[in-house]
């Protein structure tokens, strides 16, 4: 679990703001819902034969009333719970967006932690192909939207794993063939085959990867129904010029999946390389008691992506604050507050050095704060009414100093503001 201090934090929220603001584009609404849920939402909605309920949920039993709740180690379960409490879909189907900590008891290694945060999107009620565009849409805009375009666009892979009856097929026909390659799986593998074998497919065994290669395929088992969606859904992606594998070896960890299933990749972060994971879930819907809907959705990893952000980001620091403003002494420091005031009001963010440090230490504060200008406010300046305003990243001498009088200072800040804004657009 991490401490996301300021430095890291700032990027943080640059991107939530931005992810967010994606959602919102697409005509999403926001839910949010609590972190800790009854056990039991997630041992019906995910499946007792996955990672996540074997192994990796804190869970614990309610002393003073004898219940046992989980803290929420992914939120589509939670989500439908609420959909259904609610009656969400009842007048039309719902486009749905959420973010938060999730938790899992994972062993602790690079990219992956016990809480971490997800963004995700579920669309409650949709059954058709195009939603499915839409999803990818989506994260492809967020790609983009953070500056992970061109070559650094992750990879999409995609998948149909049918409907439940052409899978159970599949599952049969996979597990007669692991069968006979017993000798090659590890225990964690072993168990799967007689539990689940398609998660055998899920395995990040680099051992396993050619036998994986050998095992029957999915696509032999699919309808016709399931084909002509799935590819239904590939010629509408090529129209939209998104590139894309179909990956027959794709299933996802969870139980609930169905039909299109769909993972972004990105390259360099070793088996952690999945940024986002998402698929149809019809089923999800009445097994948490509500009327047979169609579903489906994404997540996406934050902490991986932020990394991905960060090793590609040429930007220069993220700035904090518009203005750092100092003064030398009391008289000074009680105009300064005032002139803040004003400068706030025009939305520009001000941070005012409330300390009695010199004027020497508070000019550092302004670079450590990396803002973007510093005003000062001095004796000399106290006797003239007027407020010196440097510009921190113009070199010295680049006129990047100038003297304005008090009242002219909000708007001169708002200008200098504005175009230094466009600039970097
Ligand atoms: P994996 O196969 O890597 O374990 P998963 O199938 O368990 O992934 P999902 O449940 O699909 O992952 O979650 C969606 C995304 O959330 C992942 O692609 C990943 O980016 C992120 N994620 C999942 N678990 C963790 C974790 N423990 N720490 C950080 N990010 C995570
Ligand atoms: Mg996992």
């Amino acid at each position: 679990m991490n401490d996301l201090l300021p430095d890291k934090s700032r990027v943080w929220r640059n991107l939530e703001k931005k992810i967010a603001t994606v959602f919102t584009n697409y005509g999403f609404d926001e839910i949010r819902t609590p972190i800790l849920e009854r056990t039991e939402l997630f041992l019906r909605g995910l499946g007792e034969v996955t990672d996540i309920v074997e192994k990796e949920m804190y869970s614990f039993e309610d002393r003073l009333n004898g219940k046992t709740y989980s803290l929420r180690p992914e939120n589509t379960a939670a989500v439908v719970r609420a959909s259904v409490q609610h009656s969400l879909t009842y007048n039309e189907p719902k486009k749905l967006w959420y973010y938060g900590p999730m938790f899992r008891h994972e062993r602790p290694q690079a990219g992956r932690y016990r809480q971490f945060f997800q963004f995700g999107v579920e669309m409650l009620g949709y059954d058709s192909f195009e939603s499915e565009l839409e999803l990818i849409l989506m994260c492809n805009a967020v790609w983009r939207s953070i500056g992970l375009d061109g070559n650094l666009r992750p990879r999409l892979k995609l998948n149909s794993i049918g409907t439940s009856e052409e899978r159970s097929s599949y599952v049969k026909a996979l597990g007669e063939f692991f069968q006979k390659h017993v000798g090659v799986l590890d225990n964690e593998n072993l168990k799967r085959l007689t539990r689940n074998p398609l998660r055998i497919l899920d395995s990040k065994n680099d051992n396993l990867v050619k036998l994986k290669d050998e095992a029957p395929k999915i696509t032999t088992f699919l309808g016709n129904a399931s084909k002509t969606h799935f590819e239904n859904l590939l010629s509408l992606l090529d129209g939209h010029q998104i590139n894309y594998e179909v990956d027959l070896k794709l299933v996802r960890g969870l139980d609930y999946y169905n039909s299109t299933v769909f993972e972004w990749k990105v390259s360099g972060f070793g088996a952690q390389d999945t940024i986002c994971g998402g698929g149809r879930y019809d089923a999800l819907v009445p097994i948490l008691g509500g009327a047979p809907t169609g579903a489906c959705g994404f997540a996406i990893g934050m902490e991986r992506l932020v990394e991905i952000f960060e090793a590609n980001s040429h930007e220069r620091k993220e700035t904090f604050v518009d203005l750092y403003f100092a003064h030398t002494g009391r008289d000074a420091k009680v105009i300064a507050i005032k002139l803040a005031e004003q400068v706030r009001k025009v939305g520009i963010s001000v941070k005012v050095d409330l300390t009695d440090a010199s004027l020497k230490t508070q000019v550092k504060r302004a670079f450590r704060n990396s803002a973007e200008f510093l005003a000062i406010f001095g004796e000399e300046e106290l006797k003239t009414g007027s407020v010196s305003v440097r510009w921190l990243s113009r070199e010295e001498g680049e006129a990047h100093q100038r003297k304005v009088p008090y009242g002219e200072m909000v708007e001169f800040l708002r200008k200098i503001k504005n175009k230094s804004g466009n600039k970097s657009q």
